[in-house]
């Protein structure tokens, strides 16, 4: 019964934390939420631009990894204790309880509970009071109310397939039958107290799955729990302990699978601290103009030579930038040194040296350095050849 109670919690926490999530804000944004029309994906205070993409990718990889090990580890728990289709058929089943079985009834919370459902799977990549002003407005051209109608239709249809779509077309469900070892856990009958057992068939009946564990372990099994308490119920009566249990060991942990994916994912995010350690909020490139030729001569014997500075700002602010180009003896001038680049954008100024031949004869390398005039800590400098006839 304290499992029961456990997964009931877990499973009331996940729906919470579901719904309220995009009314939870950090630094003025949800605490996830992916900003498609500005390309930002905004995690726990933290906004990281789709151009830093390695992230993100590296972020999810993690996330599959740790469902992984939890599901090579503890088996289908999350099916039990989270699944949206579990929660939503858990639902249908209460109101029928206290509808006295009314499959109406049921069936109309179910479509409501989805309707609901899928408004909060849109409220991650769209506010939710835009959300509701576009419902108010009956503006069906609007791309979030286009996802819900999306959504729905794509959730009510799985759910209105009950069961049968968890045991007939769930990709989990299918992945899991690969990745479950002997040494995973799951709900067993104990075969040595099959005495103890009066046929009553409470623990297949409480089964969601269909399953009568007295015929053998099956890879179906969600881990809820069911047969065990609803055994525990009946034999309670005769002063017996449930004939079924969790098979969990210490070697549940210590099997290959296990510890190879705990290996990778502590590398994956070292991989991921060492990355934002070196992250910078620009990136700065000087490249050599398209337009013009690399080098020409002005008055005579000035080289000139023809760039284009390319700047990319991640910052949430637009920012100036300075640019010097230093020689061993003198620094070149530059005409227009300042480029203002909006936040999120990436923006290229084409701009030209002129440089006396007292340095292109002596010397063969020029140095830029850019700084950021409102991000004064940040400094960029690259040496590059001078282009000579
Ligand atoms: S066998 Fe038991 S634990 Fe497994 S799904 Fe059925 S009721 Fe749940
Ligand atoms: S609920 Fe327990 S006693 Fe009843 S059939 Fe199942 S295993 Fe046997």
């Amino acid at each position: 019964m304290r499992f029961i109670h456990f997964r009931n919690i877990i499973t009331s926490l996940t729906v919470l934390i579901f719904f309220i999530a995009p009314y939870i804000k950090i630094n003025n944004y949800p605490i996830l939420f992916l900003d498609f029309p500005n390309l930002k994906l905004h995690f726990l205070g933290i906004s990281i631009w789709f151009t830093d993409g390695i992230f993100i990718a590296l972020g999810l990889i993690i996330i599959i990894l740790i469902f992984l090990w939890v599901s090579v580890t503890l088996g289908r728990v999350f099916c039990a204790f989270s699944c949206p289709q579990t929660i939503t058929l858990n639902l249908r089943k209460w109101v029928k309880k206290y509808t006295k079985n009314n499959p109406v009834a049921g069936t109309l919370v179910m479509l409501i509970g989805t309707a609901i459902g899928a408004f909060g799977l849109v409220s991650y990549f769209s506010p939710p009071s835009d959300i509701l002003q576009n419902i108010i407005n009956l503006d069906l051209q609007a791309n979030n109310i286009k996802g819900i109608i999306v959504a729905y239709a794509i959730i009510s249809a799985i759910a209105l397939a009950d069961r049968r779509f968890c045991k007939v077309a769930c990709p989990y469900a299918k992945f899991m039958l690969i990745m479950q070892s002997p040494h995973t856990m799951t709900a067993t009958y104990q075969f040595n107290r099959d005495v103890d057992c009066i046929r009553c068939s409470k623990c297949v009946y409480a089964c969601p799955m269909d399953i009568d564990l007295k015929e053998g372990d099956s890879p179906d099994c969600i881990n809820c729990g069911n047969c065990i308490v609803a055994c525990e119920n009946i034999l309670q009566r005769l002063k017996k302990p449930t004939l079924f249990h969790f098979s969990i060991s210490r070697k549940s942990f210590t099997q290959l699978p296990s510890i190879a994916l705990l290996v990778v994912i502590t590398v994956l995010t070292g991989v991921i601290i060492t990355l934002s350690l070196t992250w910078t909020p620009f990136k700065v490139d000087y490249l050599p103009s398209i337009r013009n030729a690399n080098f020409s001569y002005y008055d005579g014997d000035i080289l000139v030579n023809n760039y284009r500075i390319s700047i990319e700002n991640k910052r949430e602010s637009d920012e100036s930038f300075y640019l010097i180009v230093r020689t061993p003896l003198d620094d070149i001038n530059i005409q227009s040194p300042v480029y203002i680049v909006p936040s999120g954008g990436v923006s290229v100024f084409p701009f030209e040296l002129r440089i006396p031949p007292s340095i292109y004869r002596h010397y063969s390398e020029i140095t830029f350095t850019t700084y950021a005039i409102k991000t004064k800590e940040y400094t960029h400098e690259q040496t590059k050849n001078i282009f000579l006839p």
